[in-house]
């Protein structure tokens, strides 16, 4: 029995077997081998080929069978790939001479080939390195025999390992499958982690080498509540977290039960709660859970989760999805939040060094008008269906909301030109995510609507913290007194300016942060929608002078921990079976 400690990112118990999956950006590691292993090794990499060569075959009969399946098409492109002897050659030439396994030798070669690819300024050809890293995935899966270890096509309950999750990979998780998930990096605000959290699966991230103790077919118990991950439990082991797995259900079901009641403090302050979704079909859920909108949409997954870029109907059939489930209720919908993260880097013709500081969100808008456009039309011909508000992310000055109102403008006029109906009084709000767009919040708020606090990014850009980064995770953390005072700027601003503001950061699914966002004059919040009956019960149970007196006395503390300390023991006088 092995226990490792990580950093908690979605609540749960689960007990499954272990899946390892590789993540797309994962290393071969070089390992060399003896000159009498030579031949073997150049075999394996032919077998790789044959099998690899007949499993495509395989696909693309199948596939074959749609009309216009664009999946047969990829699939003849990848067969084409694996034919060509001289891709071969250079592999087994590679594993001759340096004498490096059959593993490595794929993984070298194919991966120069794909950068060669995406260097290139034809769109086709670059567009290629993505079929390149497929190949390498399917042969490395032949050569490490890990061929049914498919997370698409799963028959039995697993617990995801990996290095690393993107967050697409995370979203394609087939929730009856997936029981938990298991990561070597990460932090609490990655993205991988909040889509974890908003599908309910119990997830711990930030293990740094549990890759290196768990085989595929190990028993391994994932404690999302506590940050623990157990690998091979003993017998008296797994009975306690049967145990405590049933505490926790209960709990969770005690809560849903409050779900029809409203979300009022003790003293009679309505909150209003709201949920952040990446998907339409989150929608229902957040409404199952008692939220009573959409806060935060983050639209860039639609994007993610397509091989050629959405259009225009294809955004506009999600937003009227969400629309057509969430009613009347009103629906943030924030404008594409692509980059760092949040983009497979492979995707990007040339990687950048730092992409969280690069041409990420509405920068990377700004510069691809046409795409962009394309987006806010669909919001614009949703906003006829419902109350549908436009935030704008990750905005540093007052130049760039400019630009993205006068884009919005312009969009509008090409509508209005072709007789298409949308809001005109459309509400366009920004989010306050950065120390810039927070020190200047009071003239930014002359052109806006609302502010929506994004607590994660804002964090990471005032603590100069890599939000993903789990050799810095330490560092990070929303109860730093400098995070602390750029919300209570912002917060002050806004009420000055007098337009609607919100928290939507992680921050505000967190139980021992409500009474500060409470105290520090927050009435709206829009969290991961499992979380709203938990944060809805904190709310019924505070009264609103305590929460003045929290923020009084917090922002009066000079150290995260003394903050910290704090917010946990005031949150569990609260609601002590939460923690
Ligand atoms: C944030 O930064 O707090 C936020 C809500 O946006 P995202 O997590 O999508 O970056
Ligand atoms: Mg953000």
């Amino acid at each position: 029995m092995e226990i490792k400690k990580g950093i908690a990112v979605s609540p749960g118990i689960s007990i499954a077997r272990a899946m390892i999956i590789d993540s797309e950006d994962y290393r071969i590691p070089r390992r060399a081998i003896e000159p009498s292993q030579l031949t073997a090794e150049i075999q394996r990499v032919r077998n790789a080929f044959k099998d690899a060569i007949s499993e495509l075959t395989e696909l693309e009969a199948t596939h074959g069978k749609t009309k216009g399946s664009k999946i047969k098409d990829i699939f003849a492109v990848h067969l084409r790939f694996l034919h060509d002897r001289s891709l071969r050659k250079k592999i087994t030439d590679l594993v001759h001479s340096e004498s490096v396994t059959a593993e490595y030798a794929v993984s070298t070669a194919l991966r120069e080939i794909a950068s060669h690819f995406s260097k290139e300024e034809d769109a086709y050809i670059s567009e290629r390195a993505a079929d390149i890293y497929d190949i390498e995935r399917r042969l490395l899966i032949q050569l490490l025999g890990k061929k049914r270890e498919d997370v698409g096509h799963l028959t039995e309950e697993v617990t995801i390992i990996a290095r690393e999750l993107s967050p697409i990979q995370t979203a394609g998780f087939d929730r009856n499958f997936v029981k938990g998930i298991a990561s070597d990096a990460g932090g609490r605000t990655s993205h991988a982690a909040i889509v974890a959290r908003s599908l309910g699966i119990p997830a711990v991230v930030a293990l740094e080498d549990l890759t290196e103790s768990v085989s595929g077919g190990d028993t391994v118990i994932i404690d999302g509540n506590r940050g623990i991950v157990i690998v091979n439990p003993d017998q008296q082991t797994v009975q306690q977290y049967l145990e405590y797995s049933k505490e926790f259900a209960e709990l969770e079901n005690k809560l849903d039960a409050i779900r029809e009641k409203p979300a009022v403090t003790r003293d009679g302050v309505k909150i209003t709660l709201l949920g952040n979704i990446e998907f339409p079909d989150e929608a229902e859920t957040v409404l199952q859970k008692g939220g009573e909108g959409i806060g935060l949409y983050r639209t860039e997954f639609l994007y993610l989760n397509m091989r050629t870029e959405p259009t225009e109907e294809d955004h506009y059939q999600a937003f009227a999805e969400t629309l057509r489930i969430i009613s009347n209720r009103p629906v943030v919908i924030r404008t594409l939040d692509l980059g760092a993260d949040k983009y497979t880097q492979r995707k990007r013709f040339a990687p950048e060094p730092n992409p969280f500081l690069g041409l990420r969100s509405i920068r990377f808008c700004l510069q691809n008008l046409m795409m962009f456009k394309t987006q806010l039309r669909a919001i614009l011909r949703a906003s006829v269906l419902g109350d549908v508000k436009i935030m704008f992310p990750l905005i540093t000055n007052l130049q760039e909301l400019m630009q993205a109102k006068m884009i919005l403008r312009d969009v509008m006029e090409d509508l209005d030109d072709e007789s298409i109906a949308y809001n005109r009084d459309i509400k366009v709000g920004i989010m306050i995510e950065t120390p810039s767009s927070a020190l200047t919040a009071f003239s930014l708020a002359r052109d806006v609507d609302f502010f929506s606090i994004g607590t994660n990014d804002l964090t990471q850009y005032t603590l100069a913290v890599d939000r993903g980064n789990e050799l810095v995770s330490h560092l990070y953390s929303s109860a730093d007194p400098a995070v602390l005072r750029l919300i209570r700027t912002v917060i002050q601003d806004a009420h000055k300016a007098q337009i609607d503001l919100s928290v939507c950061g992680e921050m505000a699914s967190e139980p021992e942060y409500v009474m500060l966002l409470l105290g520090l004059g927050i009435r709206t919040i829009s969290l991961t929608a499992p979380m709203i009956p938990e944060i809805k019960q904190v709310v019924r149970s505070v009264i609103i002078e305590d929460c003045n007196n929290v923020a009084r006395k917090v922002l009066g503390m000079n150290s995260e921990r003394q903050i910290s300390n704090y917010l946990r023991d005031a949150a569990r006088k609260i609601l002590p079976e939460a923690f």
